[in-house]
């Protein structure tokens, strides 16, 4: 495939060799491509291929694999998600996440599809990219620069460049730490930033010196765009996204008592509407803006210049999850301290669901009595916002007990003892995101079953398919998705639901296909993505094929944890969803029937032709083309 211009794939991996300094071009056979395509998918094939199961995820043995999403440098609306994999710190198991921006398709610019890397460097390095050229650069004189200052230094000899990087919290190893790129695009979950710290490497720097993909008739990409950018307007889904991010929800989810308070002791806040998005783009926005091509400008960038807290815009600003995870989960309703919290977390390089969900426990200690000031040097109940924003530095920094609470809630908690553990809300050792699975019950499933830990982006959510007129039945009808299912319903509808959306999500991250843009949450359509792939590929393709490329990579991601001794015990229901709501409509209600649950995970084994154990069937291994790949040794 070397060489190949007339399709986005470009036909070259970049291999780093980190302990020994070596660095090397892997051309792929064509079926490769043809299989695993981009993103997730390509990611999860290295991953298998290259790792052994009982790697130490924080030894030189793991593995960071970075792939380009198939559609990737296509100038389209929606489609610039990259892929980051590794073996997950925090899990145990597949570590895997995407970010939007404008590196993935910078790397694609360069001429490279994936970049994987090996071993461990003896002292801080990065990876720069100049188109086919790639070559090792000291980060030592910059390894304690927190991100700003480093992409600021590293720019001055890359002059433009796209910067991936880890900031301090990855360099200390912290477990949770993230990956971010322009300093407001993050592969936030699953603790990868610590793998690149472990390996010593800060960045990996790409720049291009041309912004397209030479050959590839992109004039119906071009069209698309310029339909998307309509419909953008008119979609009222996509103009609520683009008037106030995801931030929109808060709003919403506290009136339908559904926002996670107080470390989920409730689910209403009283201080909602001083964290609501409309506070934010009402006192503190600076400007909106968005990834690569995408007209949609979901992302807001906030700026405080006096007060207690002073905001810098370089570092964006908070979206839904992060302001309920350091806002409404930590009890504080002071959004300035929730914006400042936030750029902390930029700046130090952390994934702010993990943070603010360890910090939320930690309150929840302090209220308990199981921790005191002596333990963490000055006071840490709910609702403090000194603690909150003194507490994330800690933990960046390792002082205190943010040494402990770097480790994550589920680890802080075993050293803690017994009545902590009680208090930790974790789904595979990982933070739960802000959703509430009572309320919309396939966000159980997606955290019982999702190989990543606690995720909320690996299927469609239930509200999307309430009745006839939502958009997930209007606009994935051509899925073969029929009849509206209740949010609250756990049956076998909802299984089947799950099931067939969990493999679109996988499809959208292996094409590169952001999850917010797309239907059902946006207006870019199935028939335009698909329409996309096949300029890309540069031949026919189907839903059929790119689902199927979705399943596969689901099945890889189950192959790889029960290799890593990660079976069905983990596919259980997070404790707090098996007790009734407090607060709000739903109160005194909603507790999920763990019977029924694990009735549920054994019927979701079946429809995936998965045996009785969770073990994917020889048969369906065959009938996705990767039994080669995924022999398992033993059932779990
Ligand atoms: S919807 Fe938002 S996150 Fe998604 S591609 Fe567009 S700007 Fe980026």
């Amino acid at each position: 495939l070397s060489g190949v211009t007339e399709t986005a794939i470009q036909g070259r991996i970049l291999h780093v060799d980190l302990s020994a300094g070596k660095l090397w071009t892997e051309i792929p056979e064509q079926r490769q491509y043809r299989r695993f395509l981009g993103g997730r998918a390509l990611a999860l094939y290295f991953l298998l291929r290259e790792l052994k199961p009982e790697a130490d995820p924080l030894g030189p043995e793991n593995i960071v694999v970075i792939a380009a999403g198939l559609l990737n440098g296509l100038p389209g609306p929606g489609i610039p998600k990259f892929s980051i994999a590794s073996k997950s710190p925090i899990t145990g198991g597949v570590g895997e996440s995407e970010a939007g921006g404008f590196w993935g398709p910078a790397l694609r610019f360069c001429g490279w599809d994936a970049v994987v890397i090996h071993g461990r460097a003896a002292k801080p390095v990065y990876l720069a990219i100049r188109d086919q050229e790639a070559y090792l650069e000291s980060a030592e004189p910059t390894a304690r620069m927190d991100t700003k200052q480093f992409q600021e230094q590293v720019r001055q000899q890359h002059q433009d460049a796209r910067v991936l990087q880890i900031g301090l919290a990855g360099m200390n190893c912290v477990r949770f730490a993230n990956v971010v790129n322009d300093l407001s695009f993050f592969n936030g979950r699953n603790g990868l930033g610590a793998v690149w710290g472990s390996k010593n490497l800060r960045a990996v720097v790409v720049q291009p010196s041309k912004r397209t993909l030479g050959g590839v008739d992109t004039t119906k990409v071009v069209e698309i765009a310029r339909e998307a950018s309509k419909k953008a307007q008119k979609n009222p889904l996509s103009s609520a996204l683009h008037e106030l991010g995801t931030a929109g929800g808060i709003a919403g989810a506290n009136a339908g008592g559904v926002l996670p308070t107080r470390n989920w002791t409730t689910t209403v806040f009283e201080h909602a509407a001083d964290i609501s998005g409309e506070r934010l783009r009402d006192q503190f926005l600076k400007k909106r803006h968005g990834c690569f091509a995408c007209p949609i400008r979901c992302k807001g960038t906030v700026e405080i210049t006096e007060g207690k807290w002073v905001v810098d815009p370089a570092f964006g600003g908070p979206e839904f999850e992060s302001i309920a995870a350091l806002g409404s989960l930590c009890g504080v309703g002071d959004m300035s301290a929730v914006c400042k919290a936030n750029e902390l977390c930029n700046r130090f390089g952390m994934d702010t669901i993990s943070a603010g969900a360890t910090i939320a426990f930690a309150m929840h200690c302090w209220e308990e009595g199981i921790i005191t000031k002596d333990d963490v040097g000055y006071d840490l109940p709910f609702g403090t916002s000194e603690g909150l924003v003194q507490m994330v530095e800690d933990i960046a920094e390792k002082r205190r007990l943010g040494e402990l609470l770097s480790e994550g809630s589920f680890r802080a908690a075993e050293k803690l003892g017994i009545r902590a553990q009680t208090l930790c809300r974790h789904a595979r050792k990982q933070e739960l995101p802000m959703h509430d699975a009572r309320a919309k019950t396939g966000m159980a499933l997606q955290y019982a079953l999702s190989p990543r830990g606690a995720d909320h982006w690996i299927a469609q959510h239930d509200p999307f398919f309430k009745d006839e007129s939502s958009p997930g039945l209007t606009e994935l009808a051509p899925l073969g998705i029929n009849e509206p299912v209740d949010p609250k319903d756990l049956g076998p509808r909802k299984v089947q639901l799950f099931h067939q959306t969990q493999m679109l999500c996988s499809a959208y991250d292996t094409l590169g296909v952001c999850t917010l843009a797309a239907v059902a949450r946006s207006a870019i359509s199935l028939e335009e993505i698909r329409q996309m792939v096949e300029i890309a590929i540069g031949r026919k393709t189907s839903w059929y094929e790119l689902l199927k490329c979705g399943e596969r990579a689901v099945n890889m991601a189950r192959v790889f944890n029960l290799r890593a001794g990660i079976g069905k015990e983990g596919d259980v229901l997070p404790e707090i969803f098996a007790a009734n709501m407090r607060g709000g409509p739903g109160s005194g209600s909603g507790a999920i029937d763990t019977e029924k649950f694990r009735e549920s995970v054994a019927l979701f084994y079946r429809m995936s032709g998965w045996d009785e154990n969770g073990v994917p069937a020889q048969a369906k291994l065959i009938e996705l083309g990767i039994s080669e790949l995924t022999e398992i040794e033993a059932s779990k």
